[in-house]
Order: structure tokens, then C-alpha cells, then sequence
């Protein structure tokens, strides 16, 4: 297979897709290996009796970037979906994002001045605070105890395994604050499924794309390495070096899956169980992202779980100390002649699917002008 290729691509996901798509339009001979077998990466979708399910975690596409939204649209058609999240907390359903329907069912306030009053005073306990150091004092000044307690503090210490007090605070600057009656979990100007799931995507991207699955770079590293020009690694990037520099860390999940004989278990796609003695984060259930009718259902418990060797590297913890390994594994793929990194592994950051798309875009259009 001497140089039979100008480009090989390590991953079938997203971002290989995409930058995959981009070469082989501009006449460039690719080749794209994934070691699972099947296509997608942490997008793909199963069909059960209908139902496209989620394999690797809800997915729902949002978006502020209109480049990237004309980009997925030339590929599938997405639907109106709008994540709007419910919590449980203590037998009582409540409303996400934070909004004037969570206020009024914590509180019973009614108008947004009442609700801002309300949360002032939950605040004042915090005033003290200027320079949160972790994630409860951040939470804690941002919405005071009641809604800490309830809807953050156990939900944030199952999915990341510790205290929010060793929790950085950047982390819970993503939860929008809303003071309308509005349950949309994205402020996004574009969002949807798209119309048949992910599959379609990905497939159209890949068209007329050699793919070969069940197979893993590392096994016959030497022979992968001598088959193309330029190689686009989208694997871990602690792996790729051996882990010379030390292990990454992530957060895994265990997604437990069932398939009922029923047509509808919950009402909605996504709720979210906040308390610490529930062992799941959340339930999905997966025909609501498409509105189905089918006469069946499919749910999936998301257990936050250790990573260890075996187990799906999910959530970065971009901790200090792993910021600092990362970025020594950097320096050495910025030495590496011909060879690309690129995608949520290799820069070893949780990246939504619109920025993924956006940075294997723009890592194209670096290589095309190279
Ligand atoms: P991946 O999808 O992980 O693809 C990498 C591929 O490389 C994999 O298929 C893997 O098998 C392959 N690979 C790795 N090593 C090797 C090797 N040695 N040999 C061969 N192949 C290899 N984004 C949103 O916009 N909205 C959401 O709602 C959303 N929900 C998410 C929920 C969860 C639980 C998670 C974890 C992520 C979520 N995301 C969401 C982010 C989204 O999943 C990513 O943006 C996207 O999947 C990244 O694509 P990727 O190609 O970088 O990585
Ligand atoms: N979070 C929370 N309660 C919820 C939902 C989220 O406290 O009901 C916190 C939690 O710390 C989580 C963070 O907000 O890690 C980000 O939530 P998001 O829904 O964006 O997480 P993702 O879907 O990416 O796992």
C-alpha cells in the first residue's frame, strides 16, 4: 500500500467525516479507518423498531454559526426539535434551562421582578464571594442555596465523580439564566435533528469515501503510516504518543438501554434526575428527538462512570493537571511532519458538534492554502 493515498483519516466520526468530505471534493484520495464497526463516531445512531437511538449519548444539534448550518443543510434536512429538559428532584418535576417556570415552581413567584427579588435574596448569603474558587461558590453566587441544593449540587457531583467544591467553576457558566417563560435549554439561533437521525449525515459525507471499519491505526501502525501522504489523526492523542507524557483523564458513562412495550415512558426526550442518591443522570428516550409514533419505546439510563482502559474516554477533565500533559502531547504533534490532530480526542476538549464541524472546516482550508 505504498502511498496509495494523499489522505489518511483516523475516525469516521464528525470531524474525520467532515475534513474527509472536504479533500476528496478537492480530488484528494482518501482513506478512512475507524476501529468500531460502524460509521459516526459518537453520533451514530441504531434503529430499533423504528426509533433512531442515540448510541453514545443524546445528541441534539445547536447552533449560532450560520456557515455551519448552511454547511449540514446542504447533507440532511433537520427537524424543529427543542431540547427542553425537565428535572427531578424529590418527586417534583421542575423546568430547565433556569427559567421563569423553574422559578415560579420553586417559589411561586409569578412575575420576573418577583423572581429576581427572590433570587437577590437567595444571593445575598454569597455577596461575600468575588473570585468563586470552585464550582459550589460559583453556583452558590450565581443562584443562592435553594436551587443549588436541588437542581446542581447533586446532579454536577454524580456526573463528575467529586465534590463541587474540587470542581472547577467554568463549568456551570454553560446553564443559561432566563427570566421569561422559555424551557429551550439553547439560546442558538439554528437547532434540530436531523430528519432520519445521524446516519444520513455522516453517510452522505463519507459518499464515494473508502471506509474500512473494524480497524484500529495502532495495530499496524507501520503499515497505516507508510499508505498516505498525510495522515489526520482523530484519535487520543495520549495514545498516538504512547502516553510518554503520562494518561489523560476523562469521565466515562455506562448507558444501561431498554426497549419497551409501551408507546410513551416519560413524555419527553431528555429528564434529568438531580439528586445524589439516584445512580443515573438522566433518562432518554429516544423517539421524542423525532416525534415517532411507534408502538414501541426505547429509554437509556446515562450512569456516569470511572474511566479506565476499555471504557469510552467521554468528558475531558480539563483540570490543571491535565492541561499541562495535553499540552506537552502538543508540542510533540506540532514536531510531527505530514501528520494532522484534530477532533474532541486529539485536542483533548469537549466540543459541541457545530465547533467540530467549524475546526475540521478550518483545518482544511489551512492545508488546502499549505
Ligand atoms: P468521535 O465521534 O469520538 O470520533 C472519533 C472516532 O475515532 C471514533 O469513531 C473512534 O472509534 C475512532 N478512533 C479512535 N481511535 C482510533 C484508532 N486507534 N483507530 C481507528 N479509529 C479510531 N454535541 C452537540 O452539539 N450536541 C449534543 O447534544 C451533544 N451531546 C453529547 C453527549 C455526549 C455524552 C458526548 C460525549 C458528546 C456530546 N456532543 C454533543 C459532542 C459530540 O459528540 C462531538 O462534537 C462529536 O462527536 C466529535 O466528533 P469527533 O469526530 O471529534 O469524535
Ligand atoms: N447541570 C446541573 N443540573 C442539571 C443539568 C446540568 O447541575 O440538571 C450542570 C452539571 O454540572 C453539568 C453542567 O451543568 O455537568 C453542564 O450541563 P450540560 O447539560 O451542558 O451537560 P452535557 O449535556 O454536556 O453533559
Amino acid at each position: 500500500m505504498m502511498e496509495k493515498y494523499d489522505y489518511l483519516i483516523v475516525g469516521a466520526g464528525l470531524f474525520g467525516a467532515v475534513f474527509a468530505h472536504e479533500a476528496r471534493k478537492a480530488g484528494k484520495r482518501c482513506l478512512v479507518i475507524d476501529k468500531r464497526n460502524h460509521k459516526g463516531g459518537n453520533i451514530y445512531c441504531e434503529n430499533i423498531d423504528g426509533i433512531n437511538v442515540h448510541k453514545y449519548g443524546a445528541h441534539i444539534f445547536h447552533t449560532d454559526n450560520k456557515e455551519v448550518w448552511d454547511y449540514v443543510n446542504q447533507f440532511v434536512e433537520f427537524n424543529r426539535f427543542t431540547n427542553s429538559p425537565l428535572a427531578s428532584f424529590e418527586g417534583k418535576l421542575y423546568n430547565l434551562p433556569f427559567n421563569m417556570n423553574t422559578f415560579y415552581q420553586l417559589w411561586g413567584v409569578r412575575t420576573p421582578e418577583e423572581a429576581k427579588a427572590k433570587i437577590e435574596e437567595q444571593r445575598a448569603e454569597f455577596d461575600h464571594i468575588n473570585e468563586p474558587a470552585n464550582l459550589e461558590e460559583q453556583a452558590l453566587k450565581l443562584c443562592g442555596r435553594d436551587i443549588y441544593n436541588s437542581l446542581i449540587k447533586g446532579y454536577t457531583e454524580k456526573q463528575w465523580g467529586q465534590s463541587a467544591k474540587e470542581l472547577p467553576a467554568f463549568i456551570i457558566k454553560r446553564l443559561p439564566f432566563r427570566f421569561r417563560y422559555d424551557n429551550n435549554y439553547f439560546n442558538d439561533a439554528y437547532q434540530g435533528i436531523p430528519k432520519g437521525g445521524y446516519n444520513p449525515l455522516i453517510d452522505s459525507l463519507l459518499e464515494g469515501i473508502e471506509v474500512r471499519l473494524n480497524t484500529n491505526y495502532f495495530e499496524n501502525r507501520s503499515m497505516w503510516d507508510n499508505c498516505a501522504q498525510h495522515i489526520l489523526f482523530t484519535g487520543c492523542i495520549d495514545e498516538f504518543f504512547d502516553y510518554q507524557c503520562g494518561h489523560l483523564e476523562y469521565r466515562s458513562l455506562r448507558f444501561e438501554q431498554h426497549h419497551l412495550n409501551i408507546e410513551d415512558f416519560q413524555g419527553n426526550a431528555v429528564v434529568n434526575y438531580t439528586e445524589r442518591d439516584v445512580p443515573y443522570t438522566r433518562i432518554i428516550e429516544h423517539k421524542h428527538f423525532e416525534f415517532g409514533s411507534q408502538p414501541t419505546t426505547v429509554i437509556t439510563y446515562e450512569h456516569p462512570d470511572n474511566f479506565a482502559p476499555g471504557k469510552e474516554p467521554y468528558y475531558p477533565v480539563n483540570n490543571d493537571k491535565n492541561m499541562e500533559i495535553f499540552n506537552a502531547y502538543k508540542k510533540l504533534a506540532e514536531g510531527c511532519k505530514n501528520i494532522l490532530f484534530g477532533g474532541r480526542l486529539a485536542q483533548y476538549a469537549y466540543a459541541d458538534m457545530d465547533d467540530t464541524i467549524a475546526a475540521a472546516l478550518d483545518l482544511w482550508k489551512k492545508q488546502k492554502d499549505f
